[in-house]
């Protein structure tokens, strides 16, 4: 993309991000609206944030009227909606308590803390937790260690020890791990990797971790910060496999873009905290908890799994018919609106052509074209991202410029 000269330069912004030179203003459901008045559909939902688009008419009264009463009063105190959203949390996943906190990494970093207390609850002083190639848990050191990309890691050194990685879908690589570590106390994954090129663990895969780790007393902790709350059609993507997980860190779509994150435990993780084991500041506060109990009770109401399921397998489906058979087309992985399509080479220049074309996605893992839109996302709408999307992947494939 050309750089657009009327937007400000940012001297005092560390420069962290690689960004497109386009400020967004405000948006009304999947269509967002940058600052020179120009209209994009939003492809993206702000990384998987947006479950319930942009300015959705539900959402925002509740939330000016939570404003208006209580933002912030901290941890000293009860937070009666904790109570309410974790209830709800608990009654969607079979599992039975929650820890609120802000962000992903944090949600991920509580989940660690909780594996590692596990450990040496049960004796063992060097705890280790089995991580995955590609996989990402955020930039935090802890779950940065986690992580699976170099890229994430190079320059933050020394990293935190205690993890033990395997490749994904590969059961016989972490029965190798049981046989030989008697100090691993957790398995933790992705259930659907999304910053490594959304790499689903396979159903058969998950039944299995999932015995395994009932036999070895291991806890099974599924990252679903990015897979669920909805996005696959279900509330969680493990639910697809029947199973249920120890501990789940939750929060991308949780708060409907108000940060919100959770980790939910069931009955074998949920008592390894006590007082003064973890905390936050911000965790839990009443203007995130109210996003997140108003962001479930709409996704209820307007039937916003369905939805994903729907429009997630019609956007596959349209794909899948469009670029079949084209040359340097790979496939498309995901479920619901959480969908990757991938290529046979590095296609980051998708992105602003995508963005001129007014289509909002990412790419991730260099080759793979992502689109994890608001789950109110219309067949009408994923039938306009298909029409821009298809076209330009062509055309890049052909080796032609937009
Ligand atoms: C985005 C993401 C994180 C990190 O979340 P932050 O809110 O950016 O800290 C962790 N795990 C997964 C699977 C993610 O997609």
């Amino acid at each position: 993309m050309t750089v657009d000269t009327a937007l400000p330069t940012e001297p005092h912004v560390m420069h962290t991000y690689g960004r497109l030179p386009i400020a967004l203003s405000h948006g009304r459901g999947c269509k967002v609206w940058d600052t020179q008045g120009r209209q994009y559909l939003d492809g993206l939902g702000g990384i998987a944030v947006n479950t319930l688009g942009h300015a959705h008419p539900k959402l925002v009264p509740a939330l000016q009227e939570q404003i208006g009463q209580l933002i912030h009063s901290c941890n000293y105190y009860h937070v009666p909606l904790q109570e309410t959203l974790a209830a709800k949390l608990c009654e969607l996943s079979g599992l039975t308590n929650a820890f609120f906190c802000s962000t992903g990494l944090e949600a991920n970093e509580a989940a660690l803390k909780i594996a590692r207390k596990y450990g040496h609850d049960k004796g063992i002083e060097r705890p280790e937790i089995i991580v995955y190639e590609k996989a990402f848990h955020g930039r935090s050191i802890a779950t940065l260690s986690a992580t699976g990309n170099v890229k994430v890691q190079a320059g933050f050194g020394p990293l935190v020890e205690g993890f033990v990685r395997v490749p994904m879908n590969d059961l016989a690589a972490v029965e190798e791990v049981a046989r030989t570590n008697p100090n691993v106390v957790a398995v933790f994954l992705e259930t659907i990797q999304g910053e490594g090129g959304i790499n689903p663990a396979r159903t058969d895969y998950l039944k299995s971790l999932r015995r395994l780790c009932d036999e070895q007393d291991w806890l099974l902790m599924l990252d679903e910060v990015q897979c669920g709350i909805g996005r696959t059609g279900k509330w969680f993507a493990h639910q697809w496999a029947g199973i249920q997980p120890d501990v789940m860190p939750l929060a991308k779509g949780l708060g409907s873009g108000v940060p919100v994150g959770a980790v939910v435990a069931g009955p074998k993780a949920a008592k390894v905290f006590g007082p003064g084991n973890h905390g936050t500041t911000f965790g839990g506060n009443p203007l995130s908890m109210r996003a997140g109990v108003e962001t479930l009770r709409i996704m209820e109401e307007d039937g916003l799994l369905e939805n994903a399921a729907r429009v997630g397998g019609l956007l596959r489906t349209a794909i899948e018919r469009e670029l079949e058979g084209v040359e340097g087309f790979v496939e498309v992985r995901g479920q619901g609106l959480m969908l990757g399509i991938e290529l046979d080479r590095p296609c980051g220049e998708l992105l602003g052509q995508a963005c001129e074309k007014g289509l909002l996605l990412s790419v991730t893992a260099d080759r793979v074209v992502r689109l994890v839109p608001p789950l109110i996302l219309s067949a009408e709408e994923a039938a306009q991202i298909v029409a821009i999307l298809c076209p330009l992947i062509r055309q890049f494939l052909a080796g032609g410029k937009a």
